[in-house]
């Protein structure tokens, strides 16, 4: 077979978006194809080697890190095949959402759910459990109907809906093997109702299981010391307008980027004058309602660098988790909001939402202050309640005690024993959490 690949870099530093993890891969290749992946798969293992496809650098642990090669899928691009009697479209997984949204829309579908951004690959997205929130609605891995992955024998093989192994392979974490291609169950194109208005935390809390039922979508943001919170509620349908191009910028650019940027950094300068910044982003939440196609109210820009945890724990769990970590908050200079989240159960072996009704917590700090105590403190809190780490996102967890969390964790050992005998695809973070 023919190596057909393009060599990319060589000896070239790679760090993710948050500057959490670093190195400097010995290749960066961009094949063409399968094939191409394929060869590129058998060689390593031939020379005992390691390889990994990284998708946009957009997760905070290390789990794209590939210090042997480093494959970018963005130079396989074949046409998208849309199914319009199924709704079910394959794209090649390199793809990134901010492209795959509007193609979709293009056709008259879209994902069913999406989180905060569309910067992400598809596979990136998938392979770590990406998720938005809706209580009634799964992560986008949930939406995986068809996978075409090489696997670490370079064999190329394609999954079904039919096959069981897709609940494996569709949430992989990059350790089954190199994913080219997905098959994603689409629904038709809606637009959202974006609802955004603070209320009195006591209220939100009290409330939170209704308002989680009553909204298609339920993002809640709280500033530590905060004694009020902004509740997002996206709904579908209704009627309402865009926000105008001026209004979006200034909202989405201007005050949540810029001007928050800037008091990050005054923060980060002045630490006395982080309680007080804080308590003013507090403030400053203010209401607005549009209404847009979906992933236009989804996906807004993130700008500002940070640091984030989050855990999914059984949505029981929300009060009491939810008074912990609001301690650990408080007494702390946090200049960044916690993020509350529900998602449905699904049956992927490795979901965080696996088997049960998940209420998210999301930590976070901007980039360069301190975050490692709080994170700490607040991870032995979703330890307690049984929490699963986003495996996208910073944490201490190893394969030992993740196993007892996740039911289906042997089943994906034994998959990835078989998969990747050779461990091609392993890197130091695998190690830790897969063993
Ligand atoms: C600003 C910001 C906002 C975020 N918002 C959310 C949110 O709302 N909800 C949420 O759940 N998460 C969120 N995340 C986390 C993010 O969605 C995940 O970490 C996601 O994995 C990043 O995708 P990526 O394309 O950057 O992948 P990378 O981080 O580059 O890679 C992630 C994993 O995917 C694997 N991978 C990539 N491509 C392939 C492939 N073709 N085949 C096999 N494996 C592959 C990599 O090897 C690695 O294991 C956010 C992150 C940031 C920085």
């Amino acid at each position: 077979m023919r190596s057909i690949h393009f060599l990319v870099r060589e000896g070239t530093r790679w760090t993710n978006w948050a500057g959490t993890a670093k190195t400097t891969p010995r290749r960066v290749l961009s094949p063409t194809g399968p094939d191409d992946i394929a060869k590129l798969v058998s060689e390593a293992a031939g020379r005992g080697g390691r390889l990994k496809a990284a998708g946009s650098g957009h997760s905070f642990t290390g789990i794209a890190v590939a210090d042997d090669i480093l494959l970018r899928l963005d130079g396989y691009r074949p046409e998208p095949v849309v199914d319009r009697e199924t709704s079910r479209v394959t794209v090649p997984a390199g793809i990134t959402l901010r492209e795959l949204n509007p193609l979709l829309a293009h056709h008259g579908l879209a994902l069913p759910n999406l989180g905060d951004i569309d910067a992400q690959t598809l596979a990136g997205a998938t392979s770590t459990g990406t998720h938005g929130t809706g209580a009634k609605l799964n992560g986008i891995a949930a939406a995986i109907v068809g996978a075409r992955l090489v696997d670490g024998t370079g064999t190329v093989r394609d999954f079904g809906p039919e096959d069981p192994e897709l609940a494996a392979v569709a949430l992989g974490l990059g350790a089954l093997g190199v994913v080219t291609d997905l098959t994603i169950q689409c629904v038709p194109a809606f637009r959202l109702l974006a609802e955004e208005h603070p209320m009195p935390l006591d209220a939100a809390i009290a409330e939170f299981d209704t308002l989680a039922a009553t909204n298609d979508h339920l993002d809640l943001y709280w500033f530590p010391r905060a004694d009020r919170v902004l509740v997002k509620r996206n709904n579908r349908a209704g009627a309402g307008r865009p926000l105008s191009g001026i209004k979006r910028w200034w909202e989405d650019e201007v005050m949540s980027n810029a001007v928050y940027g800037t008091a990050c950094h005054i923060g980060k300068t002045f630490p006395a004058t982080v309680p007080a910044i804080t308590s003013m982003s507090a403030r400053l939440m203010s209401s607005r309602t549009f209404m847009d196609e979906s992933y236009r109210v989804f996906c807004t820009p993130r700008r500002v660098r940070f640091v984030e945890m989050e855990y999914a724990l059984p949505r029981a769990a929300f009060a009491p988790a939810f008074a912990a970590l609001r301690g650990a908050a408080n007494k702390r200079r946090i200049i960044f909001p916690v993020e509350i989240r529900v998602t449905a159960p699904d049956d992927l072996w490795l979901s965080t939402a696996h088997g049960r009704d998940s209420v998210y917590f999301a930590v976070h700090q901007f980039r360069g202050m301190p975050y490692r105590d709080y994170f700490a403190e607040v991870e032995a809190v979703m330890r307690e309640h049984d929490g699963r780490p986003h495996w996208g996102k910073l944490h201490t967890r190893t394969a030992a005690d993740l196993a007892g969390v996740y039911p289906r964790f042997a089943d994906f050992q034994r998959l990835r024993d078989r998969l990747d005998p050779q461990r091609v695809f392993a890197n130091s973070y695998l190690d830790r959490v897969l063993g």
